[in-house]
């Protein structure tokens, strides 16, 4: 990603900034320091990367395809999910469920597992479709899923793993 950055005396506080093809265009007032904007920059940076990725994601995964045939396989079809998507901005957690408004998020770090993680994962929250909490009858469910230990481990294994997956 090209960075050019345009001082201006009228900018005051903010910096803005534009992704123009792979140019990281920077709006940024005259007296901020050197110092400070690359940090800015760096952040910017980071957000686009993301939301590149994200898109990529989608294009190359399409998650709610994924879910349909993990429903019909595992749930008997019976699963009325409203959207799946990939997050970027979830770092702590593998998935998310809102089991009121059927809504899952899938961390983008799920989408560079290999696919039997991946379906776990899915698997994991769509579970929380029918049982909001981790009791034993969503790990019965869970384990539908003959890979869902080795799963499990592979995930404990590559760090970040809250005890809830
Ligand atoms: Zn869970």
């Amino acid at each position: 990603m090209e960075v050019k950055i345009i001082r201006s005396k009228r900018r005051r506080r903010t910096v803005n900034a534009r992704l123009v093809n792979n140019l990281l265009l920077i709006n940024a007032p005259l007296m901020l320091s050197q110092e400070r904007l690359d940090k800015i920059i760096t952040g910017f940076k980071l957000k686009f990367a993301r939301k590149e990725l994200k898109t990529e994601l989608d294009k190359e995964q399409n998650l709610m395809d994924l879910a349909s045939s993990l429903n019909e396989k595992y749930f008997g079809n019976k699963l009325r999910l409203e959207s799946i998507e990939y997050v970027t901005t979830q770092n702590s957690k593998f998935g998310c469920c809102n089991y009121r408004a059927a809504k899952i998020r899938i961390s983008h770090k799920i989408g560079m597992m290999p696919k039997w993680v991946r379906k776990y994962v899915i698997i994991h929250e769509m579970a929380h479709l029918i049982e909001p909490n981790h009791s034993r009858a969503f790990w019965d469910i869970v384990s539908r899923y003959k890979l869902t230990e080795r799963a499990r481990g592979y995930l404990i294994a590559s760090g970040s793993i809250s005890s809830s997956v």
